[in-house]
C-alpha cells in the first residue's frame, strides 16, 4: 500500500468529522507526552524540513475532495507535530484554493515562538494549540518536550501567536489523575489562559489508551470542578455525537487501517467517523483482528482497536 497522507474523515470531539492530513511520518514530534495515544515519540526534534512534501499531500487530498467526501474540517494533523513541516504555510495556502471547507490546524504550540511558523499557519480558519502545564517542572513531567523547548518560550510563542493571528485559537488543556487536575493547579492554569486569552478551552482527559500507564483519565465531577475555575469559555470536550447517515464507501478496509494507524477507535468511532454502519464495519474487523494486522485495548468500560505494529 503507498504511503497514505490524507486520512478519515476521523470522528472528533472537537471538530466534527474531521478530514485528517499528516504533515510528517509517524511519531516525529517536539514532544513526547505522557498521554500520547500514538505511543511514544521515536523522534524528538525541532528541526523543521520538509518531511513529506506539500505536492504529494495536496494530491491526495485533491483525489479526496474530488470522490466527494464530506466533512466539517480538513485538519492539519497526524501522527506527529505539523509545524515540523517547513511546507505547512504553502499546504494551507493551496488547501484553502481547493475547497469552501475551513482548515483547522492541531498543533502542540511549541514552535509558536518561531516568527516563520506563526506566519506559516495565519491563514487557518482555526488554530487547535495545547496548553498541558503551568510551569517549567509540569512541562517536563507532562509534555516531555526537546530539551531547547523551555515552558518561557512555549507560553510567550502562544502569547505572541495571539496577538499576530485575526482566527479563532481553540486551546486544548489535557488534565491527568493526580498530576495536574487539581483546582488549585486550575488557578495556576488560568493565569497563563488569560495571557494567551482564546475563543475557547477544550478541557481534555485519557479516555483512549495513553503513551504511559500513569496517565490516567480524570473523573468527571473533577474535570467539571476544573472547568469552572477556568470560567465560561472552558468546556469539557462531550463525547462526539453518532452521526445518522452513511456512506457508501469503496475502500472501507484500506480507510480502517489508515484510520487506526493515527488513533484507537472504538466501533463507534469508525462507524460515526468514516459514516459506515457497525456491522459492516465489523465484518472488516474481525478477519483483521484474526490476522494479527490490528488488536484490542480496554480502556474502562470501552473497546478500542488499533493496529498490532504501534
Ligand atoms: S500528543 Fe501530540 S504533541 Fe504530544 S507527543 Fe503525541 S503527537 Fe506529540
Amino acid at each position: 500500500m503507498s504511503k497514505v497522507f490524507v486520512y478519515g474523515p476521523v470522528p472528533s470531539r472537537r471538530l466534527g468529522r474531521s478530514l485528517g492530513v499528516d504533515l510528517v511520518p509517524y511519531k516525529v514530534c517536539s514532544y513526547d507526552c505522557i498521554y500520547c495515544q500514538l505511543g511514544r515519540t521515536k523522534e524528538k526534534t525541532i528541526e523543521r524540513k520538509p518531511y513529506i512534501p506539500a505536492a504529494e499531500i495536496l494530491d491526495q487530498l485533491r483525489q479526496k475532495l474530488q470522490e466527494g467526501v464530506s466533512a466539517d474540517f480538513i485538519t492539519v494533523a497526524g501522527s506527529g507535530e505539523p509545524t515540523l513541516n517547513s511546507e505547512i504555510g504553502p499546504l494551507v495556502h493551496d488547501i484553502k484554493k481547493h475547497t469552501k471547507i475551513p482548515v483547522a490546524v492541531l498543533t502542540n504550540g511549541s514552535l509558536l515562538g518561531d516568527r516563520q511558523v506563526r506566519e506559516a499557519i495565519m491563514e487557518a480558519d482555526v488554530v487547535l494549540p495545547s496548553l498541558d502545564a503551568y510551569d517549567q517542572p509540569g512541562f517536563e513531567a507532562v509534555n516531555r518536550p526537546h530539551p531547547e523547548i523551555s515552558f518561557d518560550t512555549m507560553v510567550q510563542g502562544l502569547m505572541a501567536f495571539r496577538k499576530a493571528y485575526p482566527g479563532e485559537i481553540w486551546l486544548e488543556v489535557f488534565v491527568l489523575d493526580s498530576i495536574n487536575a487539581a483546582e488549585t493547579d486550575a488557578v495556576q492554569f488560568k493565569h497563563w489562559i488569560e495571557k494567551v486569552n482564546p475563543q475557547k478551552i477544550h478541557v481534555n482527559t485519557a479516555v483512549r489508551p495513553s503513551a504511559e500507564a500513569f496517565a490516567r483519565q480524570v473523573a468527571p465531577e473533577e474535570m467539571a470542578k476544573f472547568c469552572k475555575v477556568l470560567g465560561k469559555r472552558a468546556e469539557v470536550i462531550a463525547p462526539f455525537k453518532t452521526s445518522q447517515g452513511h456512506e457508501r464507501r469503496a475502500h472501507v478496509e484500506e480507510d480502517l487501517l489508515n484510520l487506526l494507524a493515527r488513533r484507537p477507535c472504538t466501533l463507534d468511532d469508525m462507524s460515526s467517523g468514516l459514516r459506515v454502519h457497525r456491522n459492516e464495519i465489523l465484518k472488516y474487523i474481525e478477519p483483521l483482528i484474526k490476522a494479527h494486522r490490528i488488536g484490542i485495548v480496554k480502556k474502562g468500560s470501552e473497546v478500542y482497536y488499533r493496529p498490532k505494529d504501534l
